[in-house]
């Protein structure tokens, strides 16, 4: 029997991390014995791990858009599994811009990989990890799997995606980072789960006093890029979506705000089941 889930590996908007704090943005999908990375935020690497996936398998990398919360690992985390005995084909599906990183990243490892290659007998890294550049449309259909994205509104970034993953008998959206829109609803109708970003209006103030080098400038990003969890509560209704899990929580580690605060947030206006995210979480589809 094939396992199919989604686990939540860091769930934290944002990119900065203080004690207590999660981590930031990744995911994995398991869909039809496919395995696909979503996102790949500092902490990727030990968070595939916690879930007990061999980095050899490593193949198909999905990158929503080019904020550091959502791909400063990806480099470390190809890299980690070409030293685990990664032998096969990579994939990296991501946005315009995504090439010039991940040929920075070769070039700030250059010394160790020519190292291994020679010392070591290592395949080239570089011979492995394609990348293909996305926009809305189809992302890849493979095995019964097909990913499609759209663009979200998460501005001043155009080039920035959620995903649709859908399979004979399975179909799950991942929000990307957005403010509302309705294009979403229609995207993820009927699907069996809605992951979306969310914030929690009532702790903002604190948050941008707690990190103390923001301007009004922060404010306005969030309000203007990003979702409040009654919004993303509405988005999941109108799609009539089954489960809807928030996750890229703002904030993340406020001892103040915890689990029943979003629910709060939620309350009255999604009917399904809310989940409330956390690193490490699996939802079973
Ligand atoms: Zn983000
Ligand atoms: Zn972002």
């Amino acid at each position: 029997m094939t396992e199919n889930y989604v686990a939540l590996l860091g769930t934290k908007g944002g990119p900065a991390v203080r004690p207590g704090s999660s981590m930031p943005t990744s995911n994995l999908f398991v869909m039809n014995g496919q395995k696909i990375v979503v996102d790949c935020a500092l902490g990727v690497t030990r968070g595939l791990i916690d879930q007990g996936m061999p980095l050899q398998s490593l193949a198909t990398i999905v990158i929503s858009h080019m904020h550091s919360d959502h791909y400063l690992e990806l480099g470390p985390l190809i890299h980690t599994a070409w030293t685990s005995g990664l032998k096969t084909d990579v994939t990296i599906y991501g946005p315009d811009g995504i090439d010039v990183y991940w040929e920075g990243f070769l070039a700030s490892m250059k010394a160790d990989i020519d190292l291994r290659i020679e010392d070591e007998g290592r395949p080239d890294i570089r011979d492995l990890v394609h990348i293909q550049t996305i926009d809305a449309g189809i992302v890849f259909e493979r095995d019964g799997l097909s990913v499609t994205a759209i663009r979200n509104e998460h501005p001043p970034l155009v080039d920035t995606f959620a995903f649709s993953f859908k399979t004979a008998n399975h179909h799950v959206v991942f929000s990307g980072d957005t403010a509302p829109i309705t294009a979403l609803s229609d995207f993820a109708s009927g699907a069996d789960l809605l992951i979306h970003e969310a914030m929690l209006e009532s702790a903002l103030p604190a948050l941008m006093e707690r990190i103390g080098n923001g301007s009004d400038k922060l404010m306005a990003h969030w309000l203007r890029s990003h979702t409040f969890a009654h919004d993303a509560a509405i988005t999941a209704q109108n799609a009539g979506v089954k489960r809807l899990a928030l996750s890229h929580l703002i904030p993340s580690d406020d001892p103040t705000y915890g689990t029943k605060d979003w629910e709060t947030a939620c309350e009255g206006h999604f009917d399904g089941e809310l989940i409330v995210g956390y690193d490490g979480i699996r939802i079973d589809l």
